[in-house]
């Protein structure tokens, strides 16, 4: 599975992609993640080569209809777009490149585990574009028919936490990802309350044991106790 992060700010992405599992799964080539930054297609009068030979590349403009704050241009982002596209579809590999185009909105279809899970079955490429602002001109999902998805009811101030989260998903329902593929949570019981050495902890006077059913090897009662927990 190959994710490609239309981004801004690319630099978000490295303290969590560079640790445990995630950064395992890269090392051993499960998942891939690349990056393109669409300022990097902001040309005519958005780029400017100033005098001391910085370039700046103006990828915000004022909303028509007006309202506050700012909107990012299409343009740069479709171009963006295009060519990771283009890389994906001239890329020499084995399997049929399959490419699904997301873009991210609080008030886009909600994403679960069972997205996740039909992703893994359908795409071999996710294109993730990361809004900021006030999000990205509404043309984008037009032109590049894309899938508005929310990852929950709030607004963040950008589109690379929704990103990542739909990442780390994603990737342990790619086999290989997780050290022991079972122990996904939703194929086989599980409950929100675990436990671990040592048996019982002492706190403030108080002690807090481990429930009787965990340690009374009674595989049946256990999986009844998970069940209730649930
Ligand atoms: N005014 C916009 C909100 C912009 S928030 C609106 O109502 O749609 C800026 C960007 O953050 C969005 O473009 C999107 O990429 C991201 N974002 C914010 N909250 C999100 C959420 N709950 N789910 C997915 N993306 C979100």
């Amino acid at each position: 599975m190959q994710f490609h992060i239309i981004t801004l700010f690319p630099n978000m992405f490295d303290s969590y992609l560079s640790e445990s599992i995630l950064a395992r799964a890269i090392k051993e080539k499960k998942i891939k993640v690349t990056f393109v930054n669409p300022r990097k297609f902001v040309t005519g009068k958005y780029k400017k080569v100033w005098p001391d030979g910085n370039i700046s590349q103006q990828i915000d403009e004022r909303p028509y209809g007006g309202g506050p704050g700012m909107v990012m241009m299409a343009e740069p982002v479709i171009k963006a777009v295009e060519s990771v596209i283009r890389k994906v579809v001239s890329s020499k590999q084995k399997v049929v490149r399959k490419i699904k185009i997301i873009n991210f909105s609080p008030s886009g279809k909600k994403f679960d585990t069972a997205y996740a899970k039909s992703a893994v079955k359908k795409y071999t490429d996710i294109i993730l574009i990361s809004g900021r602002y006030e999000g990205i001109d509404a043309r984008v999902d037009k032109i590049l028919k894309t899938e508005k998805i929310s990852i929950g009811d709030y607004v963040l101030t950008g589109g690379e936490l929704p990103a990542m989260i739909m990442i780390d998903c994603i990737a342990r329902q790619v086999k290989g990802v997780l050290g022991n593929f079972d122990s996904r949570e939703e194929e086989r019981v599980s409950s929100s309350e675990t436990y671990t050495r040592p048996e019982v902890i002492e706190y403030k006077g108080k002690k807090y044991k481990v429930p009787k059913v965990l340690l009374s090897g009674n595989h049946k009662d256990i999986e009844n106790w998970k069940q209730n927990k649930k």
